[in-house]
């Protein structure tokens, strides 16, 4: 038996319980051959206790791994807030290309959404799994008919135990992300419509920026499940400095 990280021959390998790779006794330990099932391995106490006295030594990052059932919940929650935007689209657009793009943009304004969180939890050494709401997914259905809208189809579980800090962390980047996107469409429709004001090229890509304004505000909430109640029972002056842009933007957005 050679062992999976340096070849060697070994007469009596060590399997790694995790990953079921057989190693030799320098690399037998989670840590040593780079498991890529480390975060099983840590306990959340050891997590924590890297994460808060060596700053710069970070936890192994997880790797980034999306499973079937996993990419099925993204594709029907992505499904659900895009016919929430496309209620949203309140003026004439016909044609196809626009048509795509629109479902286009809305479905990556929720993935880029989800898959922020996803991504730093991985960062900080957290598995996280978006997994659908029944409550949340209804009430994002219901929205496509009424005008009040609810646009929350599910949310990224962290597993483990993370630091409060942790936890604001992972919230947080969901709603900054959207942010972003909103600024970049904002400001990229001002210059097609003053460049073509008949096309209505300017227009969807205005509602594609609304629309991330209001996925920030509303998951910035300090209510329940929603990312803003993570952040701001961590600190209130990040909250309120996520807040007040998102709320600015989805102010402009609709008038
Ligand atoms: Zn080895
Ligand atoms: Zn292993
Ligand atoms: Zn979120």
């Amino acid at each position: 038996m050679r062992c999976a990280v340096c070849d060697k021959e070994e007469v009596l390998p060590f399997k790694c319980a995790y990953c079921g790779q057989y190693h030799c006794a320098e690399h037998r330990l989670p840590e040593a051959h780079g498991c890529k099932y480390l975060h099983l391995a840590r306990s959340p106490i050891e997590i924590e206790r890297v994460e808060s006295v060596v700053r710069e030594r970070r936890p192994e990052r997880v790797a980034m791994r999306l499973s079937g059932s996993e990419a099925a919940n993204l594709a029907i929650g992505s499904a659900l807030v895009t016919a929430v935007g496309f209620t949203l689209l309140r003026t004439g657009w016909t044609d196809l290309p626009h048509l795509a793009l629109a479902v286009g943009a809305f479905t990556a304004s929720f993935l880029v959404h989800e898959l922020a969180h996803k991504y730093e939890a991985q960062r900080l050494g957290y598995s996280a799994v978006f997994k659908l709401s029944p409550i949340g997914a209804l009430l994002t259905l219901l929205s496509v008919f009424s005008p009040l809208k609810v646009i929350a189809p599910g949310a990224v579980n962290v597993l483990g135990i993370p630091s409060a800090r942790a936890l604001a962390r992972i919230a947080a980047v969901g709603p900054t992300s959207n942010i972003a996107i909103a600024l970049v469409c904002y400001a990229s429709s001002l210059v097609l419509q003053l460049a073509s004001p008949a096309s209505p090229l300017g227009r969807v890509v205005f509602v594609v920026g609304a629309l991330n304004s209001f996925l920030a505000l509303f998951n910035l909430l300090p209510f329940g499940p929603l990312d803003g109640l993570k952040v701001f029972s961590y600190s209130r002056r990040a909250w309120a400095s996520l807040f007040v842009p998102s709320l600015l933007l989805t102010l402009y957005g609709y008038f």
